[in-house]
């Protein structure tokens, strides 16, 4: 176990026995008690009894034998290291003006980032990225920025291939990472993100424009100070005005960390730091 890991139990315990205490006793009270009903009232015959599940909740999505290959699926929302790397990604482009000027600013600094690409946006702003992906990684954001913690095992897999290949075409890279809209995932994000061979990428850390955009070198501060060994940093190439204030940042941000001693890196080169400390 690590000294992080061992920390976070830690902490864990120590919510458990402290003020949390009462909370996890009254859980538990309430808990048993609801069990106890639905127990005298049939577990799982009484289908009343159940609430009805969404179509996206099962993880497993056909009766007979189904392994995908890998028969795992990974989810990052960062990654242990020791080592001070930060992954800056991109979602929802690529889009006129943002996506530019987030490629202006990330060729300044000479930094790779990874772009979570929306499909139906690549076909029709193709151009926009042409020539300007040598550096950065890509991975998949779906093909129309669906939720998919709403999706069915089948729409999942529909949603993610038509932007695999769009993404594939137009960059000449095959996306090996989704990043789910919104965050927002169901067991059948998981089968299908399997059935892809996808690592799921969530983050730690995001751009909270709307809140500590004013003055904007509170969020300048804010992400300079909150940065990790290991931190993956959501931005956006496009969206409300207000998320402007995170690319005229990014500058300094780029300038702070770098100060700091960070050093940006790519997701996959991110989650390869954490492959060679395990073989270690
Ligand atoms: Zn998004």
């Amino acid at each position: 176990m690590t000294e992080r890991e061992k920390a976070s139990r830690r902490s864990i315990l120590r919510a458990l026995t402290a003020g949390g205490a009462g909370t996890v006793a009254g859980l538990a009270t309430g808990g048993l008690g609801t069990l106890g009903g639905v127990v005298a009232g049939g577990l799982l015959d009484d289908a009343d009894a159940m609430p009805e599940t969404p179509v996206s909740a099962p993880g497993v999505p056909t009766e007979g034998p189904w392994r995908p290959a890998p028969a795992h699926v990974d989810v990052s929302w960062a990654v242990d290291t020791s080592q001070k790397l930060v992954a800056l990604t991109f979602d929802d482009g690529p889009m006129p003006n943002w996506t530019p000027m987030a490629h202006d600013i990330l060729d300044e600094a000479k930094i790779p980032a990874t772009f979570f690409l929306v499909g139906q946006r690549v076909r029709k702003n193709a151009r926009l990225i042409h020539g300007r992906m040598d550096r950065h990684a890509v991975g998949n954001h779906t093909w129309g920025h669906s939720d998919l913690s709403r999706m069915t095992h089948e729409q999942s897999l529909q949603a993610m291939y038509r932007a695999h290949a769009a993404i594939f075409e137009v960059t000449g890279k095959e996306p090996q990472l989704l990043r789910p809209p919104f965050g927002n995932i169901g067991g059948a994000t998981l089968s299908a993100a399997g059935q892809l061979g996808y690592h799921v990428v969530l983050w730690s850390l995001k751009m909270r424009e709307a809140y500590l955009g004013h003055p904007p070198s509170r969020l300048v501060d804010y992400i300079v100070d909150s940065c990790e060994p290991g931190t993956i940093l959501l931005a956006h190439d496009t969206g409300h005005r207000d998320r402007l204030v995170a690319l005229r940042g990014l500058p300094a941000m780029i300038r702070g960390l770098r100060a700091r001693g960070f050093e940006f890196v790519t997701v996959p080169d991110l989650l390869a730091a954490t492959a060679a400390k395990s073989k270690a």
